[in-house]
């Protein structure tokens, strides 16, 4: 058997942290078994349908490698993959459960079925539809009412009760008397999400349904159906909830729940999708570090948890850094171009276009310090920026006045025109021997140099910094520091 995963995300808001973790175990589960990963758009709620979020799920997917086989821009024979685009499917498929006596026509108002709801909320019953339209008589009462189109409703069994098998679960028994005789078509010819889901993960030959555990409710009205149509059921997969440090369902309120803020505040793709991997599914007790080659070697549905996910920013911050770490000076310097060029939150403008070979060479000096990528136009902005703008008094270092100050910074830019090796070790020898010769600590000389080559009093070690900024960047900033002085 081939497996055959979907992601079936429904385009009604930003791609969040849960959903996204879905594509992601369907992706590696596919990837692991040499499967086939399809991405199935569910936009058939209309009135839910929020404008640009379909493109913002497609792009958290693409930030994060989540390629499809199949799927919006495929022409695989399954497709088309965006519910909207199959609807006389669904209907046909109705149709042929109103042929079997399985389904009914129901005309009810929505202002009865309202009334309904509330009158058995009153009598402390299940709230669900009363079934008047099941029977012929009162359907034809309702038809006089409504002159309306009408809905289609499964007949749900009155009693009993069902069980559904859950791959992380196991047997989940639900009372069948809580469940009433749901819409499958509403008027407008749009199937609700229970019909659309079914026929497609039959049509589209889905092996596994690996979704979130809010959908698990929904899960015997789907075998019912399953049965219905005579259809083999697939494995049903429900991954455990994410929550936030305060053990709530995770959301904005937690500080960012959408994949794409994530991306926007500097985290790298990798990092991220190391870390929503663990959301629900570990190795084993210890093991974190994962490449995306690892995750695919590893992964299997027996090893997904029953247990909420806590999604903690911190662990986040610690894989990013991580990360960020293993990159080489080049490829580090590639993710943080665009950070630095970018127009509105990236260098001032007198401090661009940013000379890459430059930016690689001052990667290593930063890239212990660097936890997030956003981080860099603040933190590096020294290196590029041609006037630096600090308090002089910042200049003068403890036990030293303004004149003995100036005297030391002189003293160090005679140095710095002199030296003609402009290497880490020479310049310390170099400002190493000054120091002696002035009588002065290294730390006033360094800590007052520090400053005046970085408008900063803390910053990456001092002779790596001067080699990188290079000579006549550092005695044009010594000379302004003495104007300053
Ligand atoms: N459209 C549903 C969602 O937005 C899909 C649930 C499922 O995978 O069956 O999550």
């Amino acid at each position: 058997m081939t497996v055959r995963v979907r992601y079936a995300p429904s385009p009604t808001g930003d791609p969040h942290v849960g959903n996204i973790r879905s594509a992601l175990f369907n992706w590696l589960y596919a990837r692991h078994t040499s499967g086939t990963f399809i991405v199935r758009i569910e936009d058939t709620d209309q009135a839910r349908l929020v404008p640009g979020s379909l493109d913002a799920i497609l792009d958290a997917l693409r930030w994060l490698g989540l390629d499809w086989d199949e799927g919006p821009g495929s022409d695989a024979p399954h497709g088309p993959y965006v519910q909207s685009e199959r609807l006389d499917i669904y209907r046909k498929h109705a149709d042929w459960l109103l042929g079997e006596g399985k389904a009914y026509h129901c005309y009810c108002t929505p202002e009865r079925l309202d009334a309904v709801r509330k009158q058995r909320q009153k009598e402390r019953q299940p709230t669900g539809y009363d079934r008047r339209c099941r029977e012929p008589n009162g359907a034809a009462e309702a038809r006089e009412e409504n002159p309306n189109l009408p809905v289609v409703r499964f007949k749900m069994p009155t009693e009993g009760n069902i069980t559904v098998n859950d791959f992380v679960r196991g047997e989940v028994t639900f009372d069948v008397s809580l469940l009433d005789d749901f819409v499958l078509l509403k008027s407008d010819g749009y199937p609700t999400y229970h019909l659309a889901n079914v026929v497609d993960d039959h049509l589209m030959e889905i092996t596994h349904v690996m979704r979130a555990e809010e959908w698990l409710p929904s899960a015997p009205r789907h075998k019912l159906l399953y049965e219905a149509f005579g259809y083999e059921m697939p494995v049903l997969v429900h991954l455990p909830l994410i929550l936030g440090p305060d053990r709530s369902k995770l959301s904005k309120r937690h500080g960012a729940a959408s994949v794409l803020e994530f991306r926007d505040m500097g985290y790298l793709p990798d990092a991220m999708f190391n870390f929503l991997a663990l959301l629900g599914w570990s190795l084993d007790e210890t093991s974190e570090v994962f490449s995306k080659d690892d995750l695919i070697k590893h992964f299997t549905p027996e090893r997904i948890l029953a247990n909420p996910a806590v999604f903690n920013i911190e662990k986040l911050d610690w894989f990013n850094g991580l990360y960020i770490r293993g990159m080489d000076d080049s490829a580090l310097a590639d993710a943080l171009l665009p950070w630095l060029e970018d127009d509105e939150h990236g260098l001032p403008a007198s401090a661009r276009p940013v000379d890459r070979a430059y930016l690689a060479s001052i990667v290593p000096l930063e890239r212990e310090r660097l936890k997030r990528l956003s981080e860099a136009p603040e933190m590096l902005s020294f290196f590029f920026e041609e006037r630096l703008d600090y308090d002089a008094s910042l200049l003068v270092p403890k036990g030293l006045d303004a004149d003995t100050t100036r005297a030391m910074l002189e003293a160090a830019l005679a140095t710095a025109e002199s030296v003609d090796d402009w290497s880490v070790g020479a310049l310390e020898t170099a400002y190493r021997a000054l120091a002696e010769r002035l009588g002065v600590k290294t730390g006033q000389l360094f800590g007052a140099m520090r400053v005046a080559v970085t408008g900063r009093t803390a910053a990456p070690p001092l002779f790596d910094t001067l080699s990188v900024l290079g000579k006549e960047r550092c005695v044009s900033r010594l000379r302004a520091a003495l104007a300053a002085l």
